[in-house]
């Protein structure tokens, strides 16, 4: 399988594209064609585990490599050692017509694990298969969830670094604990004074700046980008869309071929467009529900057709979702312009220079054949926490009751009873404090830090603590170098010297 640039450059094997990250036109690497998965197929994905499953996935796109390697990959990612259940990606009914898939039960309590576990593996084969010598250098961005994922994925492999860049004010207590405690001797924490926007743009002008490359080049180093804009961080989330798909076949609760909804709390578009890349390859997915928090840019983009970054960044309780730019909405784009790449460049253009671009009401209401967008607030949010532990006695993080409260509206306004799985994104543990306001009150988490919510939140749930949150409380601070919007590159060199 050949990879397109979604800029129209480029043709790469799959390898390079999971090697370079980003192309050289500064476009998403896009799979030359989805590979069908007959139903007969999906079927089959009933009697196995995760991993199988997974193998099954990954080597219709990863053609380079050998199935032993995407094996041993696998096995290595997806092990009793990192994940805390079996099952790896459970799948658990919440009420009649709604089951929660979920996606947080790697080492870093969030589904970013997914596919960070993974994706270190397919880097080092990946540079292998081309002849890539120096150390492979990670340079990620984090709205919260993704640096921490990260530096555990690639915590100690061999002839790797990760460096990650957050935002100083805009991760949540627990985030940023669970990344400067981080151990290894090849890990790398750095704060931003700014938001992750600034943060997102700071890392991709690092990756488009040569004298930064030779600089890091004469250090035997060569940049590499774990962002979910990696097509290796996307291709382990197709798997868990299937997988869901085979355990409701398994529990009954559909049958082979029928259709099924997924609801998405969305950021950067990477988690959702991963399903839209299932529905691709012939999962019967009807519905994709885009749930957005006050950041509504995608919501707004779905109901208008036009994508615009005039608008106020508002910090709010599900900060992994707190975007402005959802970088890999551009590979829905390039779809959209039926794999047109000057048009998506002509987009991209606009939006670097105006702050946004119109795709025109035909595109967007092609769109709207398949994704369905809305929003929540914090108020939202918080009533749906509530609500849901009250009613169904399942404990959701903001990022999940996001897409609750979504769900609730679509199913309001379409009036669609397709079995729906939401995408439940991180543990409530993650996010203690303002689970606690959800079920407990307003006042309830005054005054107590994230360990005391946590452990006020497990004494009201008796839903035991993940071993992770405890753990953080007994580990020192390793990172504490901050830096400036326009520093970054010197901030990285800083860690080198
Ligand atoms: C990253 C993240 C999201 C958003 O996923 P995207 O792929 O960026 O759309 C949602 N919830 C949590 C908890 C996350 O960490």
């Amino acid at each position: 399988m050949s990879f397109f640039s979604t800029r129209g450059e480029s043709c790469v094997t799959a390898s390079q594209a999971i090697l370079h990250g980003l192309a050289p036109d500064g476009g998403l690497y896009v799979p030359a064609m989805f590979p069908a998965v007959p139903m007969q197929r999906i079927s089959s994905f009933c009697e196995w585990d995760y991993p199988t499953r997974a193998v099954s996935i990954l080597k219709r796109y990863l053609e380079d490599f050998s199935i032993p390697e995407i094996e041993q990959a696998v096995r290595a990612a997806y092990s009793a050692e990192r994940f805390d259940t079996p099952e790896i990606a459970p799948v658990k009914q919440i009420d009649d017509a709604t089951w929660v898939l979920e996606l947080f039960h790697g080492p870093t309590l969030a589904f970013k694990d997914m596919a960070l576990q993974l994706l270190p593996h397919l880097i080092r084969m990946s540079a292998q298969k081309n002849g890539e010598n120096r150390e492979i250098s990670i340079l990620v961005a984090t709205s919260g969830d993704t640096g921490k994922a990260a530096l555990e994925g690639f915590r100690d492999v061999p002839g790797t670094s990760c460096t990650v860049f957050y935002p100083l004010d805009g991760v949540s207590d627990v985030q940023k604990l669970q990344m400067v405690t981080t151990g290894g001797s090849n890990t790398h924490v750095i704060a931003v004074e700014g938001n992750f926007d600034d943060a997102q743009t700071g890392v991709k002008e690092l990756f488009a700046s040569e004298a930064f490359r030779e600089q890091m080049n004469a250090r035997g180093k060569t940049l590499s980008s774990a962002n979910s804009i990696n097509f290796g961080r996307l291709v382990p989330q197709i798997v868990y869309y299937f997988s869901a798909y085979a355990d409701l076949v398994n529990s009954h609760a559909i049958a082979p071929g029928d259709p099924v909804n997924f609801c998405v709390p969305t950021g950067n578009f990477g988690d959702i467009l991963a399903g839209y890349y299932a529905r691709n390859m012939g999962l019967p997915v009807n519905k994709l529900i885009c749930a957005s928090n006050r950041n509504n840019v995608l919501t707004d983009f779905f109901s208008s057709g036009i994508y615009s970054t005039h608008r106020t960044f508002f910090k709010t309780m599900s900060p992994s979702m707190d975007i402005l730019v959802s970088s890999n909405l551009e590979r829905l784009l390039y779809e959209a312009a039926d794999r047109d790449g000057a048009l998506v460049k002509t987009w991209m253009e606009q939006l670097k220079e105006c702050g946004s671009y119109s795709i025109g009401e035909q595109r967007r209401d092609w769109m709207l054949d398949v994704f369905w967008g809305d929003c929540a607030d914090n108020k939202d949010t918080l009533a749906e926490i509530r609500r849901r532990f009250r009613e169904d006695h399942y404990l959701m993080d903001p990022h999940t009751a996001v897409g609750g409260h979504v769900l609730r509206q679509y199913r309001l306004a379409a009036n669609d009873s397709t079995p729906t799985v939401l995408l439940a994104t991180a543990s409530p543990y993650k996010f203690a404090a303002d689970v606690l306001r959800g079920i407990a009150g307003p006042d309830a988490a005054e005054g107590k830090d994230a360990f005391a919510c946590s452990e006020e939140l497990e004494k009201l749930t008796g839903i035991p603590m993940p071993a992770q949150v405890k753990a953080l409380k007994e580990l020192p601070v390793r990172h504490k170098a901050v830096c400036k919007r326009d520093a970054m590159g010197e901030a990285v060199l800083k860690e080198f010297e």
